[in-house]
């Protein structure tokens, strides 16, 4: 068979081919499910660039100042069209997911505020941002102050806790929508609702704030549809389709939007200033990909849960488990197995597919980690990439992947190395 032949030459063996086949047939309508989600949200933002106009003088670069930039304009009314929101800033001058939740916060919270997070500890990079761990120019720094209410052991809402910390300084609420690299569930937007609505009737003026990040177009609503006041993320994740070589976005009510760009630029310039450098034919045509390629992530996801569960690991969350994100933890049990796990990621990539993946000690980590990525743009993690902490549980934690045939041979790659180190055996 060709196919399978063409496998062969990419150094995959008959055997992991024949089991990943036995593997995906039962996962025929989970994908059917998964396309079906794509499929709304292409027309959501298809429509959302109808609405807007878009045509080929928003695609034309700018310098400078960038003082009316159409282009720049256009692509926020299409963000914030398609996630239903009053306004959006969204730009290659938003250097990554923790610059924009770091220009969400600052700009939104005063000397006196207090920020909560209902939802437990924050991602690591926000620790520094919010003060948790002493850093220069942090939130605490300029007398904000933090609370957080942890969650239930099952990894639910601790309504009793959130509404004890509520109080007269609570300002924002901020609430992680995926896990990261936390043990606990990713929550699905219509639990987000529940839990900003709760908010609201304790204290009906707080800002509820959305980290966005690895969960845009994962389901057909966004958290900003169910009464978040603004949702945060990445270029470089899910809604850059791939094509974003950089930058973040901000969307929600105008009056924080406009606060944000304020604190981005500066004072009185606001949103007006931004030159968009010759990068917004990618962050057009990234946003039109992003429902597709989330979806091909999606499937890759799933197959890697039902792949190693199958093998009799545990993975979060489980093969038959609604997703939430693009996230696939999977606990291999020794360092060994994340290494070969990792190498076959590596070995499936389109870029840097002849190197391998050495555990090294990493800033803010107690342990050394282990990264497989062979992306287009540097540090992009809606491609194809699985990365971990040497330690228990040696869980890699991974994601992306621009199609889903590419996803399936790295999934396939991985399986492939174990195997061939005697690692595995194929039950
Ligand atoms: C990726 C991510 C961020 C921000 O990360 P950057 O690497 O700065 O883009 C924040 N929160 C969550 C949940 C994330 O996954």
């Amino acid at each position: 068979m060709e196919l399978l032949q063409m496998y062969e030459s990419l150094g995959l063996s008959k055997a992991v081919y024949e089991y990943g086949e036995q593997v995906l047939a039962s996962l025929t309508e989970r994908f059917a499910q998964v396309d079906r989600v794509a499929e709304y949200n292409q027309a959501k933002v298809i429509r959302a660039m109808q609405e807007n106009r878009v045509d080929a003088t928003c695609f034309a670069a700018t310098t400078g100042y960038g003082y009316d930039d159409v282009g720049r304009e256009r692509l926020e009314k299409v963000y914030a069209s398609a996630f239903g929101t009053e306004a959006a800033l969204v730009r290659p001058q938003i250097t990554c997911g923790t610059h924009a939740l770091a220009v969400a916060l600052g700009a939104n919270l005063l000397p006196g505020d207090e920020l909560l997070s209902p939802v437990g500890a924050p991602y690591d990079t926000l620790e520094e941002v919010i003060g948790i761990r002493a850093s220069k120019c942090s939130l605490k720094e300029y007398g904000v102050s933090y609370r957080q209410a942890e969650l239930l052991p099952d990894g639910s809402f601790d309504y009793d806790a959130i509404r004890a910390a509520i109080n007269g300084q609570t300002k924002l609420i901020t609430i992680q929508r995926s896990k990261g690299y936390a043990t606990r569930p990713s929550y699905s937007v219509r639990q987000i609702g529940e839990l900003i609505a709760f908010c609201k009737r304790i204290k009906p003026d707080v800002i509820c704030m959305v980290d966005n990040c690895y969960g845009e177009f994962v389901e057909t609503m966004e958290p900003s549809n169910v009464g978040a006041d603004m949702i945060v993320g990445s270029l470089i994740k899910n809604p850059g389709g791939g094509l974003a070589p950089i930058g973040g976005y901000i969307c929600g009510r105008a009056d924080l939007i406009e606060r944000c760009a304020y604190r981005l630029s500066a004072p009185g310039l606001g949103q007006e200033v931004g030159a968009n450098l010759g990068l917004l034919p990618g962050l057009y045509q990234g946003f039109f990909l992003a429902p597709t390629v989330v979806s091909g992530a999606l499937k890759g996801a799933i197959f890697a849960a039902n792949v190693y569960e199958k093998l009799g690991f545990k993975v979060v969350p489980d093969g038959s488990e609604p997703r939430h994100d693009i996230i696939q933890a999977v606990q291999l049990g020794s360092a060994e197995r994340m290494l070969a796990f990792c190498r076959g990621i590596q070995a499936a990539a389109p870029v840097d597919s002849y190197v391998t993946p050495v555990p090294w000690a990493m800033p803010g980590y107690d342990s050394e980690v282990v990264m497989a990525a062979g992306a287009f743009v540097q540090g992009s993690s809606i491609e194809l990439s699985a990365d971990g902490p040497i330690r228990e549980p040696y869980a890699v934690y991974f994601q992306g992947g621009l199609t889903w045939y590419h996803a399936k041979l790295g999934i396939l790659m991985s399986l492939q190395k174990l195997l061939e180190a005697g690692l595995v055996t194929l039950s």
